[in-house]
């Protein structure tokens, strides 16, 4: 029997007299050993279901995809459902999933996540070679400040974290408090109203501004486009190909275009990545280099790391690249497969255009 046979065909019935103090002591590592304590607790534990056990000996599936379901539904309370999606998993490791990343993948879509909770609180963590820590769990408005005022100045050649450790220090001992940010709203109007608006029959159009506020076509154009002191700013969007483009030859984006491109995406284009756009770089989508330009239709927010990473030379597929669809950003895996970063659904394209994103 080779060793690949050995560790797949433990039959489960060999679990049933699974001891955790024994396996341990015979030196299995304490991951394994839980494994095996998790599969062991739901097929022979108290109150397992006859039904489930059945149908889990009757599978012959490996421990490991036992361990795997265990994984995926421990977190529901009711023993009732668990048992229920305990089944079904058993089946669907049968059917279509055979491996324990594609049943992992399967789990999501049938068992509800468990839902994510956090409170305020503030952990201190024992110091090692003189440095010591904090975790700060607070309101997300104060740590986005605190997150911008450290940021503040960095060099963007070096490491952010040290940098940014730094200026804390400073700052507690500077005495001075972080100022709250003062971000200047945006007026988001779709392209196609804009003339309406303009002809002054804009009663009837609402218009959304990026601090939650809304205001009508009419109060724009008396308000606004009148007068130049009223502090607001207009960013014109157009349904199919995003931020209306103001062209510049020249490689820089200018103070508008990078406030256009972090109005249509918020945070770091990277599906995998938080981000937010004020702490991220403008990319340009088809390299300067490469004759890209300095456009609207052109420019992405991606932060310094996954700038550098961005494979850029269109021959190359390794670390997947920034496009633009329907006009706004997004990420494309190496292999083709595109992705939007779901973490901040509230770009101006979605918020302005919702049926055509979602078409
Ligand atoms: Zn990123």
């Amino acid at each position: 029997m080779n060793l690949l046979t050995r560790l797949t065909q433990i039959p489960l019935e060999e679990l049933r007299d699974f001891d955790r103090e024994m396996f341990l002591a015979a030196g299995l590592s304490p991951a394994r050993v839980g494994e095996l304590a998790l599969v062991h607790s739901a097929y022979f534990g108290h109150g397992a279901s006859k039904q489930t056990t059945a149908a889990a000996h009757e599978a012959r599936l490996t421990v490991d995809l036992l361990a795997q379901i265990e994984r995926s539904i421990g977190h529901v309370k009711r023993k009732g459902e668990r048992d229920g999606y305990r089944f079904r998993l058993i089946q669907a490791a049968v059917d279509k999933a055979s491996t324990c990343a594609a049943l992992a993948r399967y789990a999501k879509t049938i068992v509800p996540q468990k839902p994510k909770t956090r409170t305020k609180s503030a952990r201190f963590i024992a110091p090692v070679n003189g440095i010591g820590g904090v975790i700060i769990m607070g309101d997300e408005h104060v740590m986005a400040d605190l997150e911008a005022y450290t940021r503040t100045g960095i060099n963007p050649d070096l490491p952010a974290g040290p940098q940014m450790a730094e200026a804390f220090e400073k700052l507690m001992r500077s005495g001075e408090g972080v100022p709250a940010a003062a971000p200047r709203p945006l007026i988001l109007v779709p392209a196609p109203h804009l003339s309406t608006i303009i002809h002054g029959h804009g009663d009837d159009i609402i218009l959304g501004l990026t601090d939650g506020t809304t205001m009508t076509g009419a109060e724009f154009v008396n308000n606004y486009l009148c007068n130049e002191e009223y502090g607001l700013e207009a960013a014109l969007f157009h349904p199919t190909e995003g931020p209306v483009n103001h062209y510049r030859e020249r490689r820089l984006a200018s103070a508008k275009q990078r406030v256009l491109a972090k109005a249509t995406q918020p945070i770091c284009t990277n599906p995998d990545c938080r981000m937010p756009a004020d702490h991220c770089e403008i990319h340009h989508v088809e390299p300067w280099r490469y004759g890209g330009e300095t456009n609207m239709n052109n420019l992405a927010v991606l932060c310094s790391y996954h700038n550098r990473v961005n494979d850029d030379d269109p021959d190359k597929h390794q670390r997947g690249r920034v496009a633009i669809q329907r006009g706004r950003p997004i990420w494309v895996s190496p292999t083709g497969y595109a992705r939007s970063n779901k973490r901040h659904p509230y770009g101006a394209m979605e918020s302005l255009y919702p049926e055509l994103i979602h078409a």
